[in-house]
């Protein structure tokens, strides 16, 4: 059985004392019942640090949104993979779609984000997903598959356990319109077959696949629900404790 894991994407959103309020808020909020669960925060760069030391005695874990794929260099404004290691981080976001359309990320990049943060000791949560466009064009699945091969290209299936995929359709995210548990269902299975086709039946049976865009505590037990759905990567929801934690109730 898969477990659920529930990562909240911070965004850029929350200076260093909104984030040791909103995390010492959550550390209270958690109870046996969300423990069942795998929780994941991903606050910005600069409350990574502190981060990882108010949650060294509870279940949270630490993720970065983003990485650059040097180890270090002339890179002015990047975080590398061993920075983000430093500070106590086990996750990283790579991909999401606002990288992709307003830093203009492309598979390429991606790929080689992926394979840094891997080979870093890092996990990377790797977001694919299409644009209302694509979907009303009919194309989400053929989207899907050349995001998948292009930033999983050279990845190996000893290293794919340690990839969480996250299918966020970008016309969901932020957007407050969500997939239908069907529609996410829907992909989530197609995901998987990619998966299975590419690596092995075994590769895909294990894969954990998240949904994003717009979950919310009302709409998250029924996404989570569906039998490929084994997480969500949820960003509004997440900024306020008492949502963030009904979703990890919800899973
Ligand atoms: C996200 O940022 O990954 C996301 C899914 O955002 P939201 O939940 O706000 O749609």
């Amino acid at each position: 059985m898969r477990r659920k894991v529930i990562a909240g994407n911070w965004k850029m959103f929350n200076d260093i004392n909104e984030s040791q309020n909103l995390i010492s808020k959550l550390i209270s909020g958690l109870n046996s019942e969300t423990l069942k669960n795998e929780i994941i925060i991903c606050p910005p760069f600069t409350s990574l640090s502190e981060a990882h030391k108010l949650i060294q005695n509870s279940v949270i874990k630490l993720g970065a949104q983003n990485l650059y794929f040097e180890d270090s260099g002339a890179f002015t404004g990047e975080v590398s993979a061993r920075m983000l290691k430093s500070v106590g981080c086990e996750y990283v976001i790579i991909g999401h779609s606002e990288r992709r359309t307003i830093f203009k990320e492309d598979d390429d990049l991606i790929n080689k984000k992926i394979k840094k943060a891997l080979s870093a000791g890092l996990k990377p949560i790797f977001c694919i997903g299409e644009t209302l466009e694509e979907r009303e064009s009919g194309v989400t699945k053929n989207v899907v598959e050349k995001q998948l091969n292009l930033g999983l290209n050279s990845i190996t299936e000893d290293n794919l356990e340690r990839i969480i995929i996250a299918y966020e359709p970008v016309w969901a995210i932020g957007t407050g319109k969500t997939a239908t548990p069907e529609q996410a269902q829907e992909v989530h299975e197609f995901i998987r077959s990619v998966i299975e086709s590419k690596y092995s039946a075994q590769a895909a049976k294990v894969l954990i696949i998240q949904y994003g865009g717009s979950v919310k505590p009302d709409n998250a037990a029924a996404l989570l629900s569906q039998k490929d759905i084994d997480g969500a990567l949820v960003g509004g929801a997440c900024l306020k404790a008492e949502s963030f934690i009904q979703i990890i109730m919800a899973a």
